[in-house]
């Protein structure tokens, strides 16, 4: 199957490919756990998460990076108010924009060439990976608009974190790095071109190390396979219990202790 803008996110394509989102689906981050239950709904076309505000704010500015914006805007009617002018979050959009466009490092960054499709096998998975910016022979950069680049997030009993870390963004530059790597040979480091919706921007380009990119893709290489055969449906998934799909049908079998309450990892 050859992947395209308009079917990279298609059911067939889910199946046939395994991609970063995919993975966080079955196995979590820090700040969102797993469920192979729902993931394996997503796969089937049986469940939908709904397309969040924050969701749909970063694809505005991904959608204006790559010069594709008057179609954002038609295909995402939810941009508008009844009287035809943009939401808040939308205008705070352009305010992000308006602002990172002022920088040379950060456009320097975002210069690459824009949603790049690319597929490879990675540890006998075909996988499938949408680049925001390309520089081939040079980097790999990812943007992401968040609420903030400095505060620290942790969950349980964990030590505090950063977003990257939290939201499971190191797993997406392996990823990402090892399918380059695989097709062109070149090792490029991965970036985080980040912006706030905060009053005043804050934006910065972040690089992660690469110990802590190998880090993650030995986590993947090691969690691919039960991922495998959970789609080919030789094993069963297991339900969270706790999110949006499995609250529908869950049944309890018992009281828990507090200290489950919060979400661990
Ligand atoms: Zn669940």
């Amino acid at each position: 199957m050859k992947l395209t803008a308009e079917n990279y996110h298609s059911c067939i394509a889910n199946y046939q490919f395994c991609s970063v989102s995919q993975y966080k689906d079955f196995c979590g981050s820090y700040g969102k756990k797993g469920c192979e239950k729902t993931a394996l709904a997503k796969i089937a076309g049986k469940y939908e998460e709904k397309k969040t505000t924050a969701l749909l704010v970063g694809g505005y500015v991904d959608a204006y990076f790559e010069g594709t914006l008057d179609k954002y805007k038609q295909e995402n009617q939810e941009c508008f108010k009844k009287d035809g002018g943009l939401k808040a979050g939308y205008i705070k959009a352009n305010g992000i924009i308006e602002r990172v466009t002022q920088d040379r490092v950060f456009m320097r960054y975002m210069s690459g060439q824009k949603q790049v499709i690319m597929t490879a096998d990675l540890f006998g998975v075909p996988f499938k990976i949408k680049m925001d910016s390309y520089l081939p022979g040079q980097a790999i950069v990812d943007l992401k608009i968040v609420e903030s680049i400095r505060k620290a997030k942790w969950t349980g009993d964990s030590a505090p974190m950063d977003f990257i870390e939290y939201w499971g963004y190191d797993i997406q530059g392996a990823v990402y790095q090892k399918v380059v790597e695989i097709l062109t040979g070149d090792k490029l480091p991965f970036f985080i071109a980040a912006a706030t919706k905060e009053e005043a921007t804050d934006f910065e380009v972040i690089r992660i190390p690469q110990t802590k990119l190998d880090a993650a893709l030995s986590a993947v290489k090691t969690n691919l396979p039960r991922i495998q055969r959970l789609k080919a449906k030789q094993e069963e998934p297991t339900a969270c219990e706790t999110c949006e799909y499995c609250r529908q049908t869950k049944v309890l079998s018992g009281p828990i202790w507090e200290h489950d309450i919060i979400f661990d990892i």
